[in-house]
């Protein structure tokens, strides 16, 4: 249970004063829709109010606090027109200005004759000193409201920054004292403040160094979330690891079957990677164990030959997929792999219903199934293995840590294999997965055609389809990708349908066009009849990116390029390049693209690996932006910059790494306060996982 100290925390924003039905959804769009995502929002910039000059002194363009008398009201000559007040003071005059002013409410707020505080921009216009609109009108015994420093947020559309700036106001004020949780030492080196001060500071800075990432409160906020995440994944590792693990061993003839029948040699990284994992399975600790390698690289074939040691050993291994399409296709793939061996495959999806899916799991659960494949419906109720002994995950960057766990309250001690594509920076790895064992396809199989990659502005796209109708008329098979975004779902789905009508005009009926939006059968139909060359061209939003194996795909037309991340744009080129023929990859830009834009798809057009790919994005973006996080399912972190925080990240896993050592249920009164650290930051699966304190 969350502690009762941030229920006011985790109130939805509606609780803060001001913040009614209207302003909710706006929050909730910008920050999050709980009080402490508004603590997590931070300003970046201020606003220096305590400027006071004389008129006559007063610069244009600057945020100046004025004490001047109210002169006459003049208003609006037609409702198009600004009402105007005019003030003075002993040096000069100004006006106020409003548009669609509030007759009433002004008359009572600057009297003809009183003096007044206005705070605002100065600005010159048609020869005569001007506010419009000033932040502030207050009475002269008011001032101090005025002659504030006032934080800046970044907004969304419809949000006043007043609203803002009072709910996070609010907001901070509601910020419990919390129990330190940070170790002594640390927090004494840094003389760093407590956590309600640090937030407390966080949203009123005084000067622009308080702005900085590298401000202390900001530093131990970033620590704190940096904390949380590791500690979250450090119990997720202690969890897996608890149950012993058994050692499985094979002997060696289901494996020998399979590579004996393979139409080509394993690499040496292929070797490498399944050396590290028999070792892992023949001990008896359990193997958490992640397998890294770019697209193409060789994965699906070293997880065979790991489950086949399962087999061998008599026990049993499951394979999951992030998508129903991945794992029909790796059931095709496995089958194909594994017939010498002779071993029984099962595929369980979410649509497997009834009396199939009855049958199915009596067959698992008498162990006749050796090898299951699915979705993560393989770890719902009611699924029993008779002996599992591994699980592979395909993560294709789509799962997250609950997944995991999920996994690991399934098994009894089931050894673990992560597979991934996506190529992580070795910093931005520990965040994503913690301390992970890792083996690496750093090699491809021989043979590849390396893949021609262009980088070409969308107003060439005539010409484009002209090569591509030559490359079709010479056998080749295109893929045409159209970006979506989510925000606008609707406006991009209907620029690919447009794109498809217009190809379908150009280049005959065999093109197809397949979207997110499509039902799963629906999209596994088109899908299908690509492969199987019945299309000549797919038209298709970013779902090919986890999607089919087609050999003979050997064109790639990206449009608009520049609104991808670099890993995701990898991964879809990725899907050619995987037959004999030599590929080409066209990425169409929208003009105009910025120096920083054409520096990163010149990055993908001239090299085709991963992982220097990642590392020079990560020099151009920083880790904050890298990749385009939010696609390739990396943790994004509110206040931690891994560009800037890069030491307190290494600080943090050694952290959680002690006291995890030395409290692993977090039961003392430090581990206490870890647990609400935990709850703050919304990793409560994971408390829940620890016994009661
Ligand atoms: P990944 O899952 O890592 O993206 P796959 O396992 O799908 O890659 O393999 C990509 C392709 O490479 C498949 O067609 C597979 O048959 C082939 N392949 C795998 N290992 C080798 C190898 N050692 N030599 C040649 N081809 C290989
Ligand atoms: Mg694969």
């Amino acid at each position: 249970m969350r502690p009762e100290c941030l229920y006011p925390l985790f109130a939805p924003v509606t609780a803060l004063p001001g913040v009614g039905p209207r302003m909710a959804p706006l929050i909730e769009k910008l920050a999050g829709g709980h009080v402490v995502d508004l603590l997590w929002h931070h300003p970046h910039a201020l606003v220096d109010r305590r400027f006071s000059p004389k008129l006559r002194d007063a610069p244009p363009g600057r945020v100046v606090t004025l004490h001047l008398q109210v002169e006459r009201h003049e208003p609006s000559a037609t409702p198009r027109r600004p009402y105007r007040v005019l003030c003075v003071d002993d040096t000069g005059r100004l006006t106020l200005v409003f548009f669609h002013a509030k007759v009433e409410w002004l008359e009572k707020a600057l009297p003809v004759g009183a003096e007044r505080v206005v705070s605002g921009v100065v600005e010159h216009f048609n020869g005569e000193m001007q506010m419009t609109h000033p932040d502030y009108i207050l009475p002269p015994e008011r001032l101090a409201e005025a002659m504030t420093i006032e934080p800046v947020y970044p907004l969304t559309s419809g949000l006043p920054p007043k609203v803002l700036v009072k709910a996070t106001k609010n907001a901070v004020e509601r910020a419990p004292q919390l129990p330190e949780w940070i170790e002594p030492g640390l927090f004494g080196r840094h003389r760093w403040p407590s956590w309600r001060d640090a937030v407390a500071s966080l949203h009123n800075p005084i000067d622009e160094a308080e702005l900085s990432p590298a401000s202390p409160a900001r530093q131990r906020l970033a620590y704190d979330e940096l904390l949380a995440n590791q500690l979250a994944l450090g119990l997720v590792r202690m969890r897996l690891r608890q149950a012993a693990g058994r050692p499985i061993k094979g002997d060696g003839r289901l494996r020998q079957a399979i590579i004996a029948a393979l139409p080509y040699r394993l690499t040496g990284a292929q070797q490498r990677s399944l050396a590290e994992i028999d070792a892992d399975m023949a001990a008896r600790l359990r193997m958490l164990r992640l397998l890294q390698g770019d697209v193409g690289a060789g994965k699906t074939v070293v997880a065979l030959l790991a489950m086949a040691t399962a087999v061998e050993a008599g026990m049993q291994a499951a394979l999951m997929a992030p998508t129903e399409i991945l794992a029909r296709q790796h059931l095709a793939t496995l089958e194909a792999l594994a017939a010498p061996a002779g071993l029984n495959i099962g595929l369980l999806t979410g649509r497997d219903k009834g009396k199939g899916r009855q049958r199915l799991l009596d067959r698992l659960a008498a162990g006749e199934i050796d090898l299951l494949v699915g979705t993560h419906a393989l770890f719902q109720e009611g699924v029993a293995f008779r002996d599992l002994g591994l699980a592979v995950i395909d993560e294709q960057h789509r799962f997250g840590v609950h997944q995991r766990l999920d996994l690991a309250a399934k098994g009894r001690a089931v050894d673990m294999l992560v597979m991934t594509a996506t190529p992580i920076p070795r910093t931005l790895m520990l965040t994503a997965y913690g301390d992970m064992d890792v083996s690496r396809l750093d090699e491809k199989p021989p043979g590849r055609q390396p893949i021609d990659t262009r980088v070409l502005p969308l107003a060439r796209l005539h010409e484009v389809v002209g090569g591509v109708a030559r490359a079709i008329a010479g056998g080749a098979r295109v893929y045409w990708v159209c970006p979506l975004v989510e925000e606008s779902e609707k406006i991009d789905l209907a620029a690919a349908e447009e794109r498809y009508r217009e190809l379908a005009g150009l280049l005959g009926p065999r093109v197809g066009l397949v979207h997110g939006r499509m039902k799963g059968p629906a999209k596994d139909a088109v899908m299908n009849t690509f492969a199987e060359g019945g299309l000549d061209l797919l038209v298709a939003t970013t779902v090919i990116e986890v999607g089919v194996d087609v050999a003979a795909a050997t064109v790639m037309v990206i449009e608009h390029a520049e609104r991808f991340g670099l890993a995701q744009l990898h991964q879809l080129r990725g899907r050619i390049g995987r037959g004999e023929r030599p590929s080409r990859c066209l990425l169409l830009y929208g003009a105009p693209l910025s120096e920083n834009a054409r520096a990163r798809l010149n990055i993908l057009r001239d090299s085709e690996d991963g992982f220097r790919i990642a590392e020079e994005d990560l020099k151009l973006r920083g880790a904050g932006e890298l990749l385009g996080t939010r696609q390739s399912g990396l943790p994004e972190f509110r206040l931690a910059d891994l560009a800037v925080h890069g030491d307190l990240l290494a600080a943090a896993r050694d952290d959680a790494r002690l006291i995890l050592d030395t409290d692993p249920d977090l039961q003392s009164p430090r581990g206490q306060a870890l647990r609400t650290l935990l709850y703050l930051f919304e990793r409560d699966a994971v408390v829940k996982t620890l016994r009661s304190g």
